[in-house]
């Protein structure tokens, strides 16, 4: 059983969850409510946001204003709900064909405003909830009900993707570490602009099955061995780091952040800022 205080933001009331046994994603839900808790936020002054599929369900099961919105989308609505209201705290929960894919676009303008939202990519290198498609963090050779022989594309590194976009705060992780789970998103909520949290998931369901990682066990054994510190990392080769995941934080500076800008936008035609 999660600590009362964690327990207080579970919406219990819909509660079991659908998703399957063992998924990666409870990981990061835990390590969410967590990181908020750890934060000191309210719920009344927290809102989760989320497109659609396997991750976009986890606001439905958090105690706090949450929108579940269109695929891909997420982070429009919630530039509105932050630029609405700056007080707020706004984290965006989205897989990686979320992110990368259909809602491609959306990610790379928000990096490069620098809003104060937190985004958490949950990237279990598939579409879980559609059926096993590839998606664009798929690693090529993987097999996925739409490359039954193996993706031959080449995938987006999500971090780097987020650092070139100018995010000011950029880490990756895994499930197999929750407290650096929970220690990376108290980091990017904490910091003022921009932040992307990548979390390395799980879904024995519709990726492992198909490559090798059948259960939840097989994907953690495989997330330890493969996650290599950035520190490490920047010591090894391209070719070493063939199959591995580098983790860590790869950016955090501070640079002006948007709803402060657009307040001075406001001020100057004339409006009243939200200070
Ligand atoms: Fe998790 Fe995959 Fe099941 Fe979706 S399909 S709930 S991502 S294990
Ligand atoms: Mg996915």
């Amino acid at each position: 059983m999660p600590r009362p205080e964690i327990e207080s933001w579970l919406r219990k009331r819909f509660f079991p969850h659908i998703w399957c046994p063992g998924c990666g994603h409870g990981v990061i839900l835990h390590a969410l409510l967590r990181a908020l808790v750890s934060c000191g936020k309210k719920k009344e002054e927290t809102v989760i946001a989320s497109g659609i599929g396997c991750s976009s369900r986890m606001p439905g099961y958090i105690d706090a204003c949450t929108v579940h919105t269109t695929h891909g989308r997420s982070l429009a609505f919630a530039t509105g709900i932050k630029l609405a209201n700056p007080s707020l705290t706004v984290v965006d929960v989205m897989g990686d064909g979320d992110c990368s894919a259909i809602g491609g676009n959306h990610f790379i303008h928000a990096c490069r405003r620098n809003i104060d939202i937190t985004a958490i990519v949950m990237n279990n290198n598939i579409y879980g909830m559609t059926g096993g498609q590839a998606s664009p963090t798929t690693p090529p050779g993987s097999k996925a009900t739409t490359a039954p022989y193996g993706v031959v594309d080449p995938p987006f590194d999500i971090c780097k993707l987020a650092v070139g976009a100018g995010a000011t705060y950029v880490a990756r992780t895994t499930i197999a570490n929750p407290v650096m789970c929970e220690k990376y998103i108290k980091t990017a909520i904490e910091h003022k602009g921009f932040s992307v949290v990548e979390i390395v998931s799980s879904c024995h369901t519709q990726y492992g099955r198909r490559n090798k990682r059948r259960t939840p066990v097989d994907n953690l054994n495989y997330l330890k061995a493969a996650s290599v510190p950035l520190a490490k990392a920047k010591e090894m080769s391209e070719e070493e780091l063939l199959g591995k995941i580098t983790v860590g934080e790869f950016v955090k500076v501070d640079k002006p952040e948007y709803t402060e800008m657009y307040d001075k936008v406001i001020e100057a035609a004339g409006g009243k800022s939200h200070e």
